[in-house]
């Protein structure tokens, strides 16, 4: 996934803006706007003015890291900040655990050794996710198992979770896909009937919630990325949340060679690999910083993506993700919407996206290929090791036991505006709206040149 990069330098114009933005009227340019020529075309684009650039510098990050740089105490065995910013995670989350680690991935990673997910297992997993979630499955040797995404909320769909269990499922991986939670009440549910643990992916959902409690405190782990693009973010840097003191102590065993923590009993060795997947006090003291403005971030989005829902969602051909009934709050890492070309005289969603970015509103078709499709997963399954482990039947049949027609449909109909665009005002808003109109009134003119 590629993300463009038009702003360059930081800009807080958009909080300030959309601070104080309650009860402003904004003049909303109609009519003639939309009669203008598209900017594909060579007409005046709706907006020039970039949207806020992403990451965003506060908190103090400047201070702290150079706090860091003169300290010498760069290794978290030797500072305080990783185990500062573990406490103060765990708080924001919910849970009584957290251990800091290298990434998302090696979360993902941590929680699957540490549950021992390994060879010979299955592993329930989306195909509307990053291609880390499935990864991770793969570098333990177990064999993923796409369960199709549900067409309203682009979530994994529930409802199909427990025909897809079997004997061999040793975890399911419910993906939190642009910041919104999947169902976790009926995921939970069906995990619980065969006591198989659930893994939340929650790597682009800080601070969302299910039933006004946070996303990743409702499985046995929850994995959290702090890659750039993510709302907490010190650059790379993960985490994984959990209740389980039991679980805790593995994964603390796990991402640090079963060293140097007292906390870490005899049990943590009982899986026996283990790895350095530590995080260094740079990224800790960085991560701190970051909370500083995570909740007021968080508001801005949600605010500025359900007004924007409002506006796409009686246009015809455009159709913004649905949530299910269970939540409370989504973090928006994107705002997705269908794009139904039908609707546009038949413009392909490409074209139609290179007409919104003339506009001046960056956009992108997400997730290209369906993952359950990509050439990797087969040279995994045709591997000496895959072959090796499991029955022949198992990988024979698996392509025809993964397609997943509803998600093939929603990778060619997907349109992701990144979250940076939520981060501004209503304006920026409806100028998005806009923009989409203008296109829709020249449809006929843009699918023909
Ligand atoms: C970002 C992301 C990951 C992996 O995180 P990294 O920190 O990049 O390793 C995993 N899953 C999802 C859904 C993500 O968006």
């Amino acid at each position: 996934m590629k993300e463009e990069t038009m702003d360059p330098g930081l800009n807080r114009r958009g909080f300030i803006a959309a601070a104080s933005a309650a009860g402003a009227s904004f003049c909303v340019r109609t009519g003639s706007a939309s009669e203008d020529k598209p900017a594909l075309l060579g007409g005046q684009p709706i907006r020039r003015e970039p949207f806020p650039s992403w990451p965003v510098v506060g908190g103090g990050a400047e201070k702290a890291l150079l706090d860091v740089l003169h300290s010498g105490k760069w290794y978290r065995g030797d500072g305080k900040r990783v185990m500062e910013f573990e406490a103060a995670f765990a708080e924001m989350i919910g849970v009584r655990y957290c251990v800091a680690v290298a990434n998302g991935t090696s979360a993902l990673h941590t929680s699957l050794a540490a549950l021992g997910v390994g060879p010979g297992d299955e592993v329930i997993v989306p195909p509307y996710t990053f291609i880390a979630t499935v990864n991770a499955v793969l570098l333990q040797y177990a064999l993923p198992i796409f369960v199709d995404t549900d067409p309203d909320t682009f979530q994994i769909d529930a409802r199909k979770v427990e025909a897809a269990m079997t004997e061999r499922t040793a975890a399911i991986i419910p993906v939190h896909i642009g910041g919104a939670p999947a169902d976790l009440d009926t995921i939970l549910a069906a995990a619980g009937k065969r006591n198989v643990p659930v893994i939340e992916d929650a790597c682009q959902a800080h601070l969302a919630e299910w039933r006004n409690r946070r996303v990743g405190s409702w499985g046995a782990t929850g994995c959290f990325s702090f890659q750039v693009s993510k709302h907490i973010n010190s650059g790379e840097g993960g985490a994984v949340t959990t209740n389980d003191a039991d679980l805790a102590a593995r994964c603390r065993g796990f991402h640090n060679h079963f060293r140097g923590l007292s906390e870490i009993g005899e049990i943590a060795k009982l899986s026996g690999r283990s790895c350095n997947l530590r995080m260094t006090e740079f990224q800790g003291a960085l991560l701190k910083a970051q909370m500083a403005k995570a909740e007021e971030q968080a508001s801005i989005r949600e605010q500025n993506a359900r007004y924007l829902t409002g506006l796409l969602k009686e246009m015809p051909g455009i159709r913004p993700m649905a949530m299910h009934e269970g939540v409370t709050r989504s973090a928006y890492h994107f705002f997705m919407f269908r794009y139904q070309k039908e609707a546009f005289e038949g413009l392909s969603r490409p074209r139609f996206i290179q007409a919104l970015s003339a506009e001046g509103i960056p956009a992108f078709g997400g997730y290209g290929g369906p993952l359950n499709k990509q050439p990797f997963l087969r040279a995994a399954l045709a591997s000496r090791a895959f072959r090796k482990i499991f029955p022949k039947e198992v990988l024979d049949g698996w392509e025809e036991r993964n397609q997943c027609p509803v998600n093939d449909r929603l990778c060619d109909e997907a349109v992701w505006l990144m979250q940076r665009l939520l981060l501004g005002t209503r304006r920026d808003m409806d100028q998005i709206a806009e923009a989409i109109r203008k296109i829709r009134t020249h449809a006929a003119a843009l699918a023909k040149a």
